[in-house]
């Protein structure tokens, strides 16, 4: 299946100022299926000049009083239509979401398209929340009135990564309309379809132009632009850690603030105690959710070495049974990874895992597909902490398998890694688990469930697993600045 029929594709431009604009180079970008290989369409390249043009056009709203001014209830309308229109298009979302990224269609209308029309709903509650405090200041023996007030950061530089294209732009969007900023997108180069389908529908709700400007390209031109750009107030980033740190590298030249949501390596910890019934399930699907294209993906599987055996089966024959293939089909539960360059990234760390001494005991094909970028489910048994597997994000279905003796062990392992993101605990004893989730060091501990994202939860990284959180009030604030004002009073 190459494309369905009934999918109309979005404007393939550049959006700036409310117009779609084709970019200054010739050059395009091919669009690729991962199910097949084969290009669909393609996008325009933005270049430096192009991203400067939408830095000004989001300059100039954010000055523009129709936005600095709007009634915060007005905003908070407008976003909330931004929420039914996604509903009303969610669908044509899913499908768009398939063909350009390759996860299944059915799944990315159960998860990512609410997921983005959620956060819309989520942050349209928040315009009318922006607020700052009184303060009871001592001063020096004189009155004042002192109080902060809290204002929106300004143009905010948005790069945001291929795994989740349209969840993690209406992420960063919502909450930056909600807080008055204005916006410029960069969305990845090899998923950039349901961002501009976002944008159409951002501008059908009658947001103002120029509040949101989405510049497609690739990272080294476009993103570099971005996050170089000396009127970009913020960069907001999802991606991979070594491009964070050097976001953040760049941002020191003129102190631009910054957040980042980073890579992962998120242990699942399964305690003697557990719930077999739930946990072993929920291990194999915290890892294989999304072909394992997931930051906070639980990669390394850790588990008390007297049920170690049996959750290890158990995985295994649930990593078996899911159904592989094209993501346009209703049954498909793995879909292809990205490009042909993350499959053969996969493939060779599966070959370190190996030659490093884990064991495959299930997995570590293409499960039997003749064309697209496919990587089974596969789970490497008996890994050494010490392991690049162990420690590295592989970002794909690849699961490590490690026991442990006791909850100290656990809590060491866990912890063993310079990442910091989520954690998976399993177990019945309600202290085990408060004890766990106090110990690791991860932004965000999932006791007894798995991948539950709610935009009212802050998400984000310990260690080099980012700085800053998104989503929920924490995330909110992130595009805000506070401004104490001191008033002599006579
Ligand atoms: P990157 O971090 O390179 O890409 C993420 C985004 O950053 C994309 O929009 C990319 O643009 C952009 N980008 C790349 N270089 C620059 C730059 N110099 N300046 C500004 N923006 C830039 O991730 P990859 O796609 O290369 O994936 C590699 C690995 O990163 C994965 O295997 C995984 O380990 C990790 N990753 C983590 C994600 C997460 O959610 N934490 C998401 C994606 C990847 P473009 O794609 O157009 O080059």
């Amino acid at each position: 299946m190459t494309m369905p029929e009934n999918l109309t594709l979005p404007t393939r431009k550049l959006l700036i100022g409310g117009d779609w604009k084709s970019a200054t180079a010739e050059e395009r970008i091919e669009s690729i299926n991962p199910a097949n290989g084969e290009v669909f369409t393609h996008i325009e390249s933005a270049t430096e000049a192009d991203v400067d043009q939408a830095v000004k056009s989001a300059r100039r709203t954010f000055e523009n009083p129709v936005w600095r001014r709007m009634r915060p209830l007005d905003r908070g309308k407008l976003l909330e239509r931004v929420a039914q229109l996604i509903e009303g298009q969610a669908e044509e979302l899913a499908l768009l979401e398939c063909l350009d990224n390759g996860k299944p269609a059915h799944l990315a209308a159960m998860v990512d398209v609410p997921s983005a029309a959620e956060i819309f709903r989520y942050m349209a509650g928040w315009c009318t929340k922006l607020s700052g405090k009184t303060l009871s200041i001592s001063g020096d023996g004189s009155q004042f009135h002192a109080y902060t007030l809290r204002q929106p950061l300004g143009v905010v530089g948005a790069i945001v990564p291929w795994n989740y294209p349209l969840a993690m732009a209406a992420w960063k969007i919502a909450s930056a309309l909600a807080a008055g900023c204005t916006m410029v997108l960069k969305p990845s180069e090899v998923t950039s379809l349901t961002a501009l389908r976002l944008g159409e529908l951002i501008l059908e709700a009658g947001v103002p132009e120029g509040a949101l400007n989405i510049v497609t390209g690739s990272g080294h031109t476009a993103g570099q632009a971005l996050i170089s750009h000396p009127d970009v107030d913020k960069v907001a980033f999802t991606g991979s850690t070594a491009v964070g740190k050097h976001i953040l590298r760049e941002s020191a030249n003129d102190l631009k603030r910054v957040s980042l949501e980073l890579g992962g390596k998120s242990p699942t910890i399964v305690m003697p105690d557990a719930d077999l019934e739930q946990a072993i399930p929920g291990a194999a699907m915290s890892i294989f959710f999304n072909s394992g294209q997931i930051c906070f993906a639980g990669s390394r599987l850790l588990v008390h070495k007297d049920i170690y055996d049996t959750v290890l089966a158990g995985v295994s024959e649930v990593a078996r049974s899911l159904p592989i293939g094209n993501g346009m089909n209703q049954e498909t539960m793995i879909g292809p990874v990205i490009s042909e360059q993350q499959r053969l990234r996969i493939m060779n760390y599966i070959d370190i895992g190996i030659s490093e001494g884990s064991e495959v005991v299930t997995g570590g094909g293409n499960g039997g597909q003749d064309k697209g970028f496919f990587v089974e489910p596969t789970i490497l048994a008996n890994t050494d902490p010490q392991q690049k597997v162990f420690q590295e994000e592989i970002f794909g279905p690849v699961l490590t398998a490690t026991p442990f003796g006791d909850i100290d062990e656990a809590i060491e392992l866990a912890n063993r890694t310079h990442y910091g993101l989520g954690a998976n605990i399993w177990s019945q004893n309600v202290s085990t688990c408060h004890r766990l989730a106090e110990a690791i060091n991860a932004g965000t501990v999932w006791t007894n469930c798995y991948f539950v994202i709610d935009p009212a939860m802050p998400f984000g990284g310990f260690k080099e697993s980012g700085i800053g959180r998104e989503v929920g009030e924490e995330g909110f604030t992130m595009y805000t600045e506070s401004k104490s004002v001191c008033v002599k009073l006579d």
